[in-house]
């Protein structure tokens, strides 16, 4: 049995349909018999439809209430895939950035994580139940929301999975894992199937967005291994592995 944290993009959960459907796999994952921690993002647009009505309010908004307005759109998906869970017959927990204790600098709209305590996780585990962390936010010392900036969650996923332990960090997008160039444009793109954290911060300094910056290199500090793959399919992604690391000993890969 292994510690999974799970962590579901915008287009994993742009709808309530693929929301039902990600409560699926994340149950069929609970059913092989690990414990499962789950990070998602904000339902497809949710995002920067909140930024157009903020803008359409105010052209500068001030910094908190953005991070106020920002924050709601991940406790939105977060409850409504608990619901699916529910529905589904199974049990989660949804908890806010607070709730699961990312405490971050005081810095609104590009906060950094200070510490990761994540006690209403780990009880929620050790009751059995999935639990579910709105990605992208924290709080800072003030007890103010404070988000981490554009594709947070990514971070929020491995910050999560190295403050429980966990086995691995499985980030689920709509493509089966990082291409030798993005598969949407270059049909002739090859899934790269091992990379190392050095080769994925070099692609993503030339402009590859696979993955959040700060959570490559986050993931490698505290050596956490990585699976980008898709919440469309079943196939294997890219494994991203600390040295020495045998891919063999890596659970959920099918
Ligand atoms: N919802 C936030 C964004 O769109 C965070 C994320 O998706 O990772 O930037
Ligand atoms: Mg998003």
């Amino acid at each position: 049995m292994a510690l999974i944290v799970q962590k579901y993009g915008g287009s994993s959960v742009a709808d309530t349909e693929s929301i039902k459907r990600v409560a699926r796999r994340i149950i069929d994952t609970k059913r092989k018999g690990h414990d499962v921690a789950v990070v998602v993002s904000a339902m497809g647009d949710t995002t920067d439809d909140l930024i157009d009505q903020a803008l359409d309010i105010d052209s500068n908004p001030p910094d908190r209430e953005m991070d106020m307005l920002m924050t709601a759109g991940e406790r939105i998906s977060m409850s409504l895939l608990a619901m699916a869970i529910h529905a589904a017959g199974a049990h989660a927990q949804s908890f806010t950035g607070r709730q699961a204790g990312f405490l971050t600098d005081a810095r609104y709209g590009a906060a950094h994580i200070r510490a990761v305590k994540p006690q209403r996780v780990k009880d929620a585990l050790a009751q059995g139940d999935v639990a579910i962390v709105a990605g992208f936010q924290g709080i800072n010392a003030l007890g103010d929301p404070t988000t981490l900036g554009r594709g947070g969650s990514d971070t929020s996923a491995v910050a999560l999975a190295v403050a429980l332990g966990a086995d691995i960090c499985e980030i689920y997008t709509d493509v089966d894992g990082i291409f030798t160039a993005d598969p949407r444009i270059v049909p002739a793109a090859k899934r790269i199937p091992n990379i190392s954290y050095e080769e994925i911060l070099e692609m993503s300094a030339c402009g590859s967005k696979v993955l959040a910056l700060r959570c490559v290199e986050y993931a490698e500090h505290f050596s956490m291994p990585l699976h980008v793959r898709s919440s469309f399919s079943h196939r294997p992604g890219t494994l991203v592995l600390p040295e020495g690391v045998d891919a063999g000993s890596i659970p959920n890969v099918q």
